[in-house]
Parts: structure tokens; C-alpha cells; sequence
């Protein structure tokens, strides 16, 4: 889909935006969410309720194959891509769950059937290997792309300096889900493996190298947390701040994260009850 096309989409339709949390990297939040606005969408949520019920349903997953050597975390389209081609034979350790992404959505057209759903992405892999695989997702727009329509809808972050609220279910605590090994400190699966049984690690040759160690019959870890870029999605090939050293990305996430639980503490929290309901399963 062309770019013209996707802001008509937004501007002709109940059009909600989902912004993945390496979106605080290039923009101000709340701000943020009045340029979403004013551009045309009708809701501006974000993903950390559909990161919860990955969370529970990752958890559930684990607890249902006690006898499972490996599990490999799913939610980056790059990895999943990785392994279907250089690792077929790791394929059946890969989460068969839906990402973060695909389950927000899936959480929107819940509540929302005829809503139109739109994620704000950190990378292209969103896009081209991972969206189409989903109906509940209508368009992906990379941060790039993003700040390329505020500038050209003139839309400026300074003329939208008040309090904005996300309107979707919220869970902050996974707002750190886009650093390396934010997935595993926040599932609570620690509780599920022993000490050193999981391993967080970043970057093409470290996921190689944990791949390589496994096929060559290190046992050691059960569970890995692999996100394809250099510090994970914080070090997203579509976010528009590439001068930022990844531990001033960090930083940005962490403030981020502390600011928005005060703004929004208590406001339209999701349970799992809320979506306990939605199959949140996927294959590779
Ligand atoms: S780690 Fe990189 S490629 Fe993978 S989902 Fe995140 S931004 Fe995209």
C-alpha cells in the first residue's frame, strides 16, 4: 500500500493507531497522541495490553510442555524469518503465538469489529514479513514514514503541548518490551526455568552463535529471548533518530515508561478477562 493510501485510510475511516513504545524515541508523548489526532485517527492506543496477554499466553505455553528442550521467543519477524531459512530444523522451538502487534489488533477488532487498525513501526519487517499474515491488521506505517506525513500535513509537536490520554486498554509495566530481554522481565516466565536457563541476546551473530551452540549440543538454556536488532526494537532500522546511541534510546524508554505509568496509573487497565477469549495462537 502506497503512503497516500494509507492516510486516506486513516482519514476516511474509524481508523485507530497503535504505537509500538520505540515511538518515545522520535516523538514527544503525550503529544504524540493530538498529532495522531489531528492527523485523522480516531483512537491512538498503544501495544503494552496486547504485550500482557502475550505474556499470559507464553506462560500458559510453557506450563502446558514441561518436557520441551527449547523455546524460541516469536515476537520479531526478522528472527522468525532467520530460522525458517538457515534453521528449519529449530522451527518446531519457535512460540506458536502471535506477537504483541498481531495481538492488539486482534484486541481491537474485539471490541471494535469495523475499526480500522494501524501499527506504527519501528522497522519494515512489521510490514512486509510479519502484518500480511494477519486480517486484523489493515496498514503498518514505519516512524520514518510518520514524521514524513506530519511534515508534509504540517503537523507540529510543539502546537499540541496539553495532557492526551491513550484510549485503549493499558498495561505500563511492558512498556520496556522493545529493549533487549524486555519480554522475559516482564512474563514472569523466570519463575517457570532455573537460573541460567534463559538467555536475552541481540544482534544477527550472538543469535547465531546461540543457534550454532544448541545444534552442537550446549543444553543450557531452555528459553531465548532473541530480538533481531542491536539492542532490540530501540535499535529499529525505521526509527528516524539514528544519531542516538542505543543506551540513550534506553534512557528515552525508561523515562518514557516512568512518565506515562503516572499519567495513565489506574486508567482503563486491561485484565486478561478482558481478552482471555481471543486466540492469540499462530504457526511458523
Ligand atoms: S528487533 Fe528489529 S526487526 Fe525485530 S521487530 Fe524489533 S525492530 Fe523489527
Amino acid at each position: 500500500m502506497q503512503l497516500q493510501q494509507k492516510i486516506d485510510l486513516i482519514k476516511n475511516n474509524q481508523a485507530v493507531a497503535m504505537l509500538a513504545p520505540t515511538f518515545a524515541i522520535d516523538f514527544k508523548y503525550p503529544n504524540i497522541i493530538g498529532m495522531l489526532k489531528r492527523l485523522g485517527f480516531k483512537e491512538v492506543t498503544e501495544l503494552t495490553f496486547g504485550a500482557r496477554m502475550v505474556n499470559w499466553a507464553y506462560a500458559n505455553y510453557i506450563k502446558a510442555h514441561p518436557n520441551q528442550e527449547l523455546f524460541i521467543s516469536s515476537p520479531c519477524p526478522t528472527v522468525v524469518a532467520f530460522v525458517k531459512t538457515q534453521y528449519p530444523d529449530l522451527v518446531k522451538y519457535l512460540m506458536p503465538i502471535v506477537s504483541p502487534m498481531a495481538a492488539m489488533a486482534k484486541v481491537h477488532k474485539k471490541f471494535t469489529p469495523k475499526c480500522k487498525v494501524v501499527f506504527i513501526s519501528p522497522c519494515w519487517a512489521k510490514e512486509n514479513l510479519e502484518a500480511p499474515k494477519y486480517k486484523e491488521i489493515d496498514a503498518v506505517i514505519t516512524l520514518k514514514d510518520l514524521k514524513q506525513i506530519f511534515d508534509q500535513e504540517r503537523i507540529k509537536e510543539e502546537d499540541f503541548n496539553k495532557d492526551y490520554y491513550f484510549d485503549s486498554l493499558i498495561r505500563e509495566y511492558t512498556r520496556i518490551y522493545p529493549i533487549s530481554g524486555g519480554l522475559a522481565s516482564t512474563s514472569h516466565i523466570q519463575k517457570l526455568f532455573k537460573e541460567g536457563e534463559i538467555l536475552v541476546t541481540d544482534g544477527v551473530e550472538n543469535i547465531k552463535k546461540a543457534f550454532e551452540d544448541f545444534r552442537n549440543g550446549n543444553r543450557q538454556y531452555k528459553f531465548l529471548d532473541l530480538l533481531n536488532c542491536p539492542g532490540g526494537c530501540i535499535g529499529g532500522p525505521a526509527i528516524n533518530k539514528q544519531d542516538l546511541s542505543i543506551e540513550q534510546r534506553k534512557k528515552i524508554i525508561f523515562e518514557y515508561t516512568h512518565r506515562s505509568s503516572e499519567a495513565t496509573m489506574g486508567k482503563q487497565e486491561g485484565k486478561v478477562k478482558d481478552a482471555e477469549d481471543i486466540n492469540l495462537k499462530t504457526s511458523f
